[in-house]
């Protein structure tokens, strides 16, 4: 290693540990050895400390062993007259600096607990978010392990201007990796750059602006030492296979941008302990690969638009990116970021138009591959903040395609719109929602854009069981509202194909896991009277699904022993649920909602609810938007429950799955329906009406309270008893 970096890295960790001691000890004489200190919600204390030293630290008092240590791990610094090998005193002086940033941002916490946003988005007042805590990093370090996102770039100071900022954070998307921002230059910082020039920022577009100073280059780090911990499971102390583990599994880099100061140096020393190496963009000297690294550690003198390109070459990552020719960027980065207010320039669907989408499959001489058709206004059309009606058809034929497979290819139409930078899309079928933003119509992108891409990437993902495809987009407002109707009525055909079955007829359930990426507990176990929530997958659905990607997220799941018949519950789904939600839920219960319901995502078609007062339940269709008995609208309900987790109360179902017979059978079923909203009524009228004859109540829609009479729980009860609904006779709910 070049003695002037080694030089300038141990100076910089002479500093940085005198300023954590400094630190430490104000805090000692303000608070006591007593005081407790960590990063909020965590169970690894100070991370890099645990993770390296095996050291818990809980109270200011535990800081003073790790600064002991820290002081004789320390190198001396280098004079001018030495000459021995630096690397080692470089690495150990750089590995310090973390244990005494950890420090000194522990007691930030301490100092001023609001420092940082505890978030995953930032706030109007402040864009600085801090310590991932153990949910965003068991959400977003798995995407580490699956290959979702390859790993992360540090950036540490500022690009020469907010365009090149903007820039550089888009191709460190693009290639899916996470971009963890900290420290200043010339007055600048990247996060606060990015802002600027428009680029949503968070953990959510994976451009996550850790803090304003150096010190912040630990919750990179940390997240690092964590992952290890937790994915790898590599036990707190055991610092060689931690460092092996991100250096073989992580692909992660440092990005210096702009003068780098002996601070600098010893944090990226710090880095090349865990194997990543640092790509600078001023001319520091270079550290060409020795022993323990294959590659270089630090290149330096790269220009802005090679400074990306270069990382990625260096640490030898093997980037996959999906070409889709299209004017905005594209990839699993983008899923996550949102379209509001003032951005919208179009919106469709969401209860506001009408908007549905629908895959279908057609003789081979009416396809032609890679047509696309906007037959309505396009965007150049209609002025910023309008409003479309929209029916996105996409018609496949091929010799393997058989219809069984539409509902598969459709379900992909809501993350591949999301993966279009600029675009939100909520929802699925005729209750779609999609947002495009006015930097994406700035940047050239066209309603035939959504063509692009569910031509490129379908053909990508599942060319094998279709030759062409075709994408016709309508915005016309008739046009639209008779393509709803014709694929409606394809839904409930396709809905239909599971009736008569039963859940005693299989011993096999299907999985389904595609919403994991947003509720990252969340899983799917979908069984014949039980379709998923979002209405688009049932269990035929889902077993044709996996005959098509047998490793794909529709898996087989062998029910095993009933643990409980009534409620729904078994023993093989159990252990499928604690494997695939990695031990965040363990048990479930299909049919019922008081009793461990099954976790809810946010596609949810309805959402079910106790009614305590009226002895029974409600649900809530997506499309009604206004207030319910519950107390709650249905945006309300699944911003609460739609996160993956299993909330007693509450469900999250399939509009028809309120119509198959084990609907909430543990709690005793259709019979507790108290309320809906008219439209639902009215929508699932003919086959809630079968229902209830073969439940002995033929007359139960017309005892079922709606917002006409009331949104109430006390407006309603006069008018069920007065009915003689037959929850209020049935056995307490909450029993
Ligand atoms: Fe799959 Fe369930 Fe998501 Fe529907 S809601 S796509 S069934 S995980
Ligand atoms: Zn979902």
């Amino acid at each position: 290693m070049s003695k002037i970096i080694a030089s300038a890295a141990i100076r910089g960790a002479h500093k940085i540990v005198d300023n954590a001691e400094s630190k430490w000890k104000q805090a000692m004489d303000k608070w006591g050895a007593n005081e407790p200190v960590g990063f909020p919600n965590t169970a690894y204390y100070l991370p890099i400390i645990y993770g390296i030293l095996g050291t818990k630290v809980e109270k200011l008092g535990d800081m003073e062993k790790v600064l002991k240590k820290s002081r004789a791990i320390l190198p001396p610094l280098v004079k001018e007259t030495h000459h021995l090998p630096y690397l080692a005193p470089a690495l150990d002086a750089g590995m310090v600096t973390m244990f005494a940033e950890e420090l000194i941002e522990a007691v930030r916490y301490l100092e001023s607990p609001n420092f940082y946003t505890k978030t995953e988005d930032i706030k109007p007042d402040n864009i600085w978010l801090g310590a991932a805590d153990d949910i965003i990093l068991r959400k977003r370090g798995i995407e580490f392990v699956d290959g979702t996102a390859p790993g992360f770039a540090a950036i540490l100071g500022a690009a020469p201007t907010k365009e090149i900022a903007a820039r550089i954070a888009q191709e460190l998307q693009q290639k899916n990796l996470y971009v963890f921002m900290c420290a200043e230059y010339n007055g600048k910082r990247f996060s606060e750059q990015l802002l600027e020039a428009g680029v949503q920022i968070g953990w959510p577009t994976r451009l996550v602006s850790f803090g304003p100073d150096v010190s912040a280059a630990v919750f990179a780090m940390g997240f690092a030492t964590r992952a290890a911990m937790s994915f790898g499971g590599i036990e707190a102390g055991d610092f060689r296979k931690i460092l092996i583990y991100n250096k073989d599994r992580v692909f992660a880099f440092a990005l210096p941008m702009g003068y780098v100061t002996d601070e600098w140096y010893a944090n990226a020393a710090g880095a090349i302990n865990w194997g990543f190496p640092v790509i600078a963009d001023t001319p520091i000297p270079e550290v060409l690969p020795t022993g323990i690294c294959t590659y270089e550690h630090v290149v330096s003198n790269i220009p802005h638009e090679k400074l990306v390109a270069k990382a990625v070459e260096v640490r030898g990552l093997k980037v996959t990116v999906s070409e889709v020719p299209i004017p905005v960027a594209f990839g699993a980065a983008f899923e996550g970021e949102r379209v509001r207010g003032e951005d919208i320039y179009l919106e469709c669907g969401g209860g506001r138009t009408q908007m549905v989408e629908w895959v279908t499959s057609k003789p081979m001489n009416e396809v032609e591959d890679g047509k696309i058709e906007v037959i309505g206004p396009e965007v150049t059309d209609i002025k910023a903040g309008s409003r479309l009606p929209m029916a996105i058809t996409v018609e496949v034929a091929g010799r393997e395609m058989q219809e069984d497979y539409e509902p598969i290819l459709e379900r992909q139409i809501h993350h591949l719109i999301n993966y279009a930078q600029g675009s939100m899309h909520i929802g699925q079928r005729d209750i779609a929602w999609i947002r495009i933003n006015k930097q994406a119509v700035e940047k050239g992108f066209r309603l035939h854009h959504i063509g692009t891409i569910l031509h490129a990437k379908l053909h990508h993902d599942f060319g094998r069981i279709f030759d062409k495809l075709q994408v016709k987009i309508y915005t016309d407002k008739d046009k639209v509202a008779q393509l709803v109707e014709q694929a409606r009525a394809v839904y409930n055909k396709r809905d239909m194909r599971i009736e008569g079955m039963t859940d005693e007829s299989v011993e096999t359930y299907y999985s389904c896991t595609l919403c994991q990426s947003f509720a990252p507990s969340h899983v799917c176990v979908i069984s014949p009277e039980r379709t998923g929530l979002c209405g688009s997958y049932n269990w035929m659905d889902c077993k044709a699904s996996f005959e098509i990607n047998p490793t794909g997220p529709n898996q087989p799941v062998v029910k095993g022993q009933p643990i409980d018949a009534k409620l729904g519950q078994w023993k093989g789904v159990n252990d499928f649920v604690t494997r695939t939600s990695r031990g965040k839920i363990d048990h479930y219960n299909f049919y019922s909602l008081v009793n461990d319901p099954m976790t809810t995502c946010g596609c949810c078609e309805a959402i079910a609810a106790v009614l305590p007062l009226c002895n029974g339940v409600m649900t809530v269709n997506r499309e009604y938007t206004g207030e319910t008995p519950c107390g709650m609208k249905f945006t309300t309900l699944a911003g609460t429950i739609g996160g993956g987790l299993s909330t007693p109360g509450f469900v999250g179902h399939g509009k028809y799955n309120t119509t198959q017979r084990k609907f909430l059978a543990g709690d005793g079923g259709l019979l507790r329906m108290v309320w809906m909203p008219k439209m639902l009524k009215e929508e699932l009228a003919d086959k809630l009406k079968a229902r209830a004859i073969e439940l002995g109540v033929p007359d139960l829609l017309d005892k079922i309270a709606d917002e006409t009479i009331g949104v109430t729980e006390e407006a309603i009860l006069p008018f069920l008893t007065e009915k003689g609904h037959p929850a209020l006779t049935m056995d307490p709910i909450l029993g």
